[in-house]
């Protein structure tokens, strides 16, 4: 968490996914800092522009004289663009308590709800398919009103995974969409087998199929050749590999993250340039935050929840005033910006405070 502070005492909060969290603290204390310090919070665009400027060479210099070495903070470039997140959706909490707004209304929407998709469908402790728990997660998760479920593949042959698939449809039912996540399992030829043999139990999104290092490339190939949507982004740090996704690996669905890169201001970019494209913006986790955003864009689809305590339990701890999630919608409230704050015994709990 990352809060700021104006002199006239009102506080904005951000949040960062992300780690080394020691890297990242190092970035916002060390480097960050002097930038942010005695700005107005209103110009979040210009502060936005002069903290990403700092990710190239010379103007990021600073960040790593002792090594001699200059580009980028020493190579740290997830980590500082996770830091820039953490301050631009502060800046964009601030904004919205300085104008007495909500964010999804300061973006210009219309609207204070978001669907959203239930996700879970991990494999056993051993990594099995644990068919049987899979299946009653599942259901648990239709019975709160989901009609949008996620579960993970890639783990296990694609024979064992389509197994896993046809479990979960032949008990939820025709009504209920299932989406698939390979967390980068596949490799080309093999992406394009498990898809073509997912592809009868009417699979919503395949995504992140690939092995991180053809995910553009490959991906596209993979796109080109199989009739479920592809879905990725939550690897991509800025609207240029957002951009690349789009245009060269055929994506249908982005799941750019603005908690760990780049914050409100790059989501915002990356979704005008989905939008251009006729793709749909469907972010991880962070209902809290993301639900603002995929309220407010013209292509905000859907957002990841996770209903089960055990796998986002700060979800069920951090925050006060978190917006309520019924039958598979997200409800966002009026108040001013987040419209979150931060839960004293969950902070104590889970929170060290660094500077
Ligand atoms: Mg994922």
């Amino acid at each position: 968490m990352v809060e700021l502070r104006t002199n006239e005492g009102v506080t904005g909060i951000g949040e960062i996914h992300g780690r080394p969290m020691e890297k990242i603290v190092e970035i916002l204390r060390d480097g960050f800092a002097s930038t942010v310090i005695g700005r107005n919070p209103l110009e979040s665009e210009a502060l936005y522009n002069d903290l990403f400027a700092c990710t190239c060479s010379r103007q990021g210099a600073r960040f790593h004289r002792g090594g001699g070495q200059p580009h980028f903070g020493g190579g740290a470039k997830p980590q500082m663009m996770a830091a820039i997140a953490g301050i631009d959706i502060a800046l964009w909490d601030l904004k919205g308590k300085l104008l007495g707004q909500p964010v999804w209304r300061l973006l210009g929407g219309g609207k204070s709800t978001a669907p959203a998709y239930a996700s879970g469908g991990y494999y056993g402790p051993e990594g099995e398919a644990a068919i049987d728990a899979l299946v009653e997660e599942m259901a648990s998760y239709v019975a709160l009103g989901y009609s949008t479920v996620k579960m993970k593949v890639g783990g296990l042959p694609i024979s064992a995974d389509v197994e896993r698939v046809r479990a979960v449809r032949d008990s939820a039912g025709a009504g209920v969409t299932i989406l698939l996540d390979a967390n980068q399992a596949y490799d080309i030829q093999s992406a394009i087998a498990a898809a073509r043999a997912f592809e009868p139990y009417g699979i919503g999104w395949f995504e992140e199929p690939l092995h991180w290092y053809d995910s553009v490339f490959g991906l596209g190939q993979v796109s080109h050749a199989i009739s479920i949507a592809t879905a990725s982004g939550e690897s991509e740090l800025h609207r240029w590999g957002c951009r690349d996704l789009i245009e060269h690996a055929g994506i249908r669905v982005m799941q750019f993250d603005c908690t760990r890169a780049g914050g409100v201001t790059e989501w915002l970019k990356v979704a005008a340039c989905a939008a251009a494209h006729g793709v749909v913006m469907a972010p991880h986790h962070d209902a809290q935050i993301h639900g603002h955003l995929v309220a407010a864009v013209p292509n905000g689809h859907i957002l990841e929840v996770f209903p089960n305590p055990l796998r986002d339990p700060l979800w069920e701890e951090l925050f006060t005033g978190r917006p309520n999630v019924t039958n598979g919608v997200v409800h966002l409230s009026d108040s001013p910006g987040f419209g979150f704050g931060l839960n004293a015994i969950g902070m104590q709990k889970y929170a060290t405070r660094v500077c």
